[in-house]
């Protein structure tokens, strides 16, 4: 498919296998002409995400734990090194809490664990979004997408902390396009239904999920990382250039339902 991102540069963050989320949305931008430059946490999964960067000819592929701020100031000095100074899309595509976190109740969450879920799920998002505006106001201009889940907005049995993580994330969104719409920067989330990557695998009971998400969804159906992906490239590309601080849900309608 050719065309709406040719000659723009993006940062994806949060590949982790070709089952993540980013990796389907990082494919889907390349296909349509742009350059990707690509992060991953930790050397376990480093080869996985060398070798799918290197299947679209990315020019940077780099360490960066969002905890560290050290880590994010080098990650955007080498964006800026290999992409002249400019950024034109950000995918936002990292989550996490600890497993005990996701399978007891939420009310027995300490304190540490708390934050680390909002750090790394939501904070991260303001963090990359700082250090992406002089960037992106450099080419006049730029799109962010971030990925969330309804358990933000309601009580979802297991997604506990990391269903306050979202909710965080949600309105960090709104927040975010209000400070950066300035300097024509675009923030959005995509709301997704149940996909099989390796952090919903840590969540308990989600094999239940996917059985009640298809029962009770409008479409009576699953969806997939690609539905995502095509999801975010029309938030990212020019098409979405008057859409800003919103949520598109990609869950063959479940969130419109009452029961
Ligand atoms: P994934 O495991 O493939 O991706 C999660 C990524 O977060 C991994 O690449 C991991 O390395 C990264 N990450 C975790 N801690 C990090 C840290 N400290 N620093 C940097 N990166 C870190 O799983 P996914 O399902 O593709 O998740 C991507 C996003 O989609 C997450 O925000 C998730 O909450 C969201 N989401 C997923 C689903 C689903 O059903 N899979 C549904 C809705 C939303």
């Amino acid at each position: 498919m050719a065309g709406r991102f040719e000659g723009k540069r993006a940062l994806v963050l949060g590949v982790a296998n070709r089952r993540s989320i980013a990796w389907a949305i990082a494919k889907r931008l390349s296909d349509e002409g742009a350059t990707v430059a690509f992060t991953y946490q930790g050397e376990r999964i480093e080869k996985n995400v060398r070798e799918l960067a290197a299947s679209v000819a990315s020019p940077l592929v780099t360490a960066c734990d969002v905890r560290s701020d050290e880590d994010l100031d080098r990650v955007f000095q080498e964006v800026a090194d290999t992409f002249d100074g400019g950024l034109d899309v950000l995918v936002h595509s990292v989550a996490f809490a600890a497993a005990e976190d996701l399978e007891g109740r939420f009310v027995d969450t300490p304190r540490d664990r708390f934050w680390l879920a909002l750090d790394i799920s939501a904070y991260s998002l303001v963090a990359c979004a700082r250090r992406a505006e002089p960037l992106m106001a450099a080419r006049g201009g730029g799109a962010i997408v971030t990925m969330t889940y309804l358990g933000g907005e309601r009580a979802v049995p297991h997604y506990n902390v990391m269903g306050v993580a979202k909710a965080a994330l949600d309105s960090s969104v709104r927040y975010l396009a209000w400070d950066l719409g300035f300097e024509n920067i675009r923030v959005n989330a995509i709301s997704a239904g149940p996909v099989r990557t390796l952090a919903a695998r840590s969540i308990a009971g989600f094999t239940t999920m996917e059985a009640m998400f298809e029962e009770r969804a409008p479409l009576h159906r699953q969806i997939d990382a690609d539905d995502c992906a095509a999801a975010a490239a029309y938030l990212l590309s020019e098409e979405a250039a008057n859409v800003t601080g919103t949520t598109l849900y990609v869950d063959a309608g479940y969130h419109a339902m009452g029961m």
